[in-house]
């Protein structure tokens, strides 16, 4: 497939020459342009046209990446359907009201959440307070394991329900934790532990700070990239 390419980034592109008068440009899907042209229309008018549609293709494209990475599904309001984020995964919530005990269960690729009858409580309530158990085993036996490889102690762990931040560590070793965080993939997860450990040797941000992090999580930039693209979305539901 040829390409071109547009301020440092490759798109691929199919031209599908048909009896038409004008050009036609799409962006099928991240980095794909699809191109209807005439017939004897030359090729360097054709990639001429492309570069003067730069600014839309960047635009259109930003916008395609942006949901491929992040889940631009997720809605902001939790309802039967709604797509939620968990450990890095993407589930589908199912609403049940039933007689029975009010669980939340993840089956596949869905999260289902059954409500009891006579007085269901608001499914935000019970799914964020879901959140916050699941953070807290999560977090806690993450923080146990890195500190046995970080050779630290800590004295508490609260998990917080705040939009902010995602953890922070006292001089006294009290460590706090966003429970948002747990929707984050496990590996940016174990990023933001070792974080917050690496601070009970380094109570700043710096150089040795970093590469005792580093030492730990060589892709640290990258999860710390992960939290910078995506953290609004963690941030955005219940
Ligand atoms: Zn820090």
């Amino acid at each position: 497939m040829p390409s071109i390419s547009l301020s440092n980034q490759t798109y691929n592109y199919t031209i599908e020459r048909q009896k038409r008068k004008t050009l036609q440009l799409k962006l099928i899907s991240t980095n794909r342009l699809q191109i209807k042209a005439p017939k004897s229309m030359p090729l360097k008018e054709i990639t001429n046209f492309i570069h003067q549609k730069e600014a839309w293709i960047k635009q259109k494209n930003a916008l395609l990446q942006h949901a491929d990475t992040t889940v631009e599904l997720f809605n902001s309001t939790v309802t039967d359907g709604a797509t939620l984020l968990f450990r890095g995964k993407k589930l589908t919530l199912t609403i049940t009201i039933s007689m029975k005990k009010p669980a939340i269960h993840i089956i596949a690729d869905t999260l289902l959440i059954n409500l009891y009858g006579n007085h269901p409580m608001p499914i935000d309530t019970f799914l964020k307070q879901w959140y916050i158990k699941q953070a807290a085993l999560i977090l806690e036996e993450r923080t146990k394991f890195w500190c046995k490889e970080l050779e630290v102690t800590v004295n508490r762990i609260m998990i917080k329900d705040q939009k902010t931040r995602w953890g922070s560590c006292s001089s006294l070793g009290n460590i706090n934790y966003n429970w948002r965080i747990v929707m984050a993939p496990d590996a940016t997860i174990n990023y933001l532990v070792i974080h917050e450990l690496a601070h009970r040797i380094f109570l700043d941000h710096s150089k040795n700070f970093w590469y005792l992090v580093e030492t730990h999580c060589p892709d640290y930039i990258a999860q710390r990239l992960w939290l910078k693209q995506n953290g609004h979305i963690l941030t955005r539901i219940l």
